[in-house]
């Protein structure tokens, strides 16, 4: 589908998004950008913008078939995708099954334990300020969200970690974390961003095997191999 890219909003670390003809919808373009560590470790991998684009189209798309609303409309190019415009919330929802990444560096638990229930962290998203860890009663405080939306956000995640941790499962994949993002039209709260291999941590089943963003984080081979990995197991299905 063709849809004219218009003015640049916002160029984040690896996404672009524009205006479109439509006021009420927006065109995320996937960059081929890889970052780390708030931005110190940079690349360019030709070819994983789209991936990542279409991973999270496919997401997208198989929980609103679960009822859940995202800002997903319509992917657009290989490495683009038009969504419903929303006034984001700025907040980071981090849910954890496995622990791993800045929990295990930050906090006196093994790489690796099971956590259940899973563990949802909120970090505040702030560059400058390297993204803090919030709590409820600072959310509440500082009126990022009100008392029913917050509910009504960390709901939402636990239900999207039980619809995706069991997608995945059944191709040999462990969701271990992955982070969301929320917006708002008018009072309606949808998930937004994008869910893809950079936004989660994936291990193969098998083999423990990082099949992530850690891959490039921790130089432990070709991250756009582990991409093009997961690609695999998860657009099978829609290809097929
Ligand atoms: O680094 P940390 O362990 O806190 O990350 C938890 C999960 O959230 C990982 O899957 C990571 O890729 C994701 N994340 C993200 N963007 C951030 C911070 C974390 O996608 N700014």
């Amino acid at each position: 589908m063709y849809v004219s890219q218009g003015e640049l909003l916002y160029a984040g670390k690896a996404k672009s998004v524009y205006r479109t003809d439509n006021r009420g919808e927006l065109l995320i373009r996937f960059r081929d950008d890889i970052t780390a560590f708030d931005g110190a470790k940079k690349d360019c991998f030709a070819g994983k913008g789209t991936y990542n684009a279409r991973i999270s189209a496919f997401f997208f798309r198989y929980l609103e078939k679960h009822g859940v609303r995202t800002h997903f409309i319509s992917v657009c190019e290989d490495s683009s995708m038009i969504v419903r415009a929303l006034k984001m919330i700025p907040i980071e929802i981090i849910v954890r099954n496995i622990a791993a990444g800045s929990m295990v560096k930050n906090f006196p638990i093994e790489a690796g334990t099971t956590l259940s229930p899973p563990v949802i962290v909120i970090d505040y998203k702030d560059d400058a300020k390297h993204d803090p860890m919030l709590n409820d009663d600072l959310i509440i405080t500082l009126k990022i969200a009100t008392p029913d939306e917050l509910r009504e956000i960390k709901q939402i995640a636990l239900q999207i970690n039980g619809i995706l941790s069991e997608y995945l499962a059944e191709r040999g994949i462990h969701l271990v974390d992955f982070k969301l993002e929320f917006g708002k039209c008018e009072d309606t709260i949808f998930v937004g961003d994008e869910i893809s291999m950079d936004s989660m941590r994936l291990w193969d089943a098998n083999t423990g095997e990082s099949l992530d963003k850690d891959v490039y984080r921790f130089e432990k081979g070709d991250v756009m191999e582990a991409y093009r990995q997961v690609a695999e197991r998860i657009l099978a299905d829609q290809e097929s």
